[in-house]
């Protein structure tokens, strides 16, 4: 047995010892560490350092967040580590929808979002994409300049119905969080997509809707929820598993 969390904030779990342990006997073996930039980079490093040698397997990424400011050396810091350190993909990185920006803070993440992209196409990392509603259209514009680029997910994607089907022609993949359970968007927005194009995420520590703690081991729940909206039997688990390997370019013996 073998699932995916695509999308965790190590750093920010505040039980890491029993996130790991829950999750594990919930069969979510493989975990996706998403570094906001370098300082959270680090923190995971020595929070990675104090885990006994569980059976969690997992890929490292790191971007500059596009809704956090980050000092004017995160970009430089965060070059030193995608050189010097094991990363398997470069994000999430995109552009804000939270936050006002001033001029000077956009210009800087879109010459930053250029930056990265160029970094992962260098180095034939994935991306993982932040751009949600009016901000995913422009992303896809940035993307286009990327052609080389294939291995890209729109992380906890919430975009309109043409806009996503532009991301599937593409032969980008989509997240998807356990807010399927609730939230009719997101099941419309699944029920668009052909189930290659799909991958699970939890954006932990975020606090999903019935869930009072939010960790990796819900992806388990969420593979439930998915074999039952599916019209007919799918293996939701298998092929999540499978995009998620294509996606991070992650052969079988991690
Ligand atoms: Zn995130």
């Amino acid at each position: 047995m073998e699932i995916w969390d695509t999308h965790v904030h190590l750093d920010e779990l505040s039980n890491l010892s029993y996130a790991v342990n829950l999750a594990l006997r919930h069969n979510v073996t493989h975990w996706v560490l998403v570094a906001t930039g370098p300082v959270a980079y680090r923190r995971q490093s020595q929070l990675l350092a104090t885990l006994p040698s569980y059976s969690l397997r997992y890929l490292r990424a790191i971007g500059l967040h596009p809704e956090y400011d980050h000092s004017p050396e995160a970009l430089l810091e965060t070059a030193r580590i995608v050189e010097q350190e094991p990363i398997a993909a470069i994000g999430e990185i995109g552009l804000p929808t939270y936050r006002f920006l001033t001029r000077s803070q956009f210009n800087r993440n879109w010459h930053a979002v250029y930056i990265q992209l160029g970094w992962a196409e260098r180095k034939d990392l994935a991306v993982i994409i932040h751009a949600v509603h009016e901000a995913t259209e422009p992303m896809l514009r940035i993307l286009e300049e990327f052609p080389n680029l294939h291995r890209v997910v729109f992380h906890w994607l919430k975009a309109p119905r043409d806009i996503l089907h532009e991301i599937a022609k593409r032969g980008y993949y989509v997240g998807i969080t356990p807010d399927i359970s609730f939230y009719p968007r997101d099941r419309h927005l699944l029920s668009l997509l052909s189930p290659q194009r799909v991958i699970l995420e939890t954006d932990s520590p975020w606090p999903h809707i019935g869930h009072r703690i939010s960790s990796p081991a819900i992806i388990a729940q969420l593979v439930a929820t998915l074999n039952q909206i599916a019209p007919r039997s799918f293996d939701w688990m298998g092929q999540t598993t499978l995009n998620a390997r294509r996606l991070f370019g992650v052969s079988s013996d991690l």
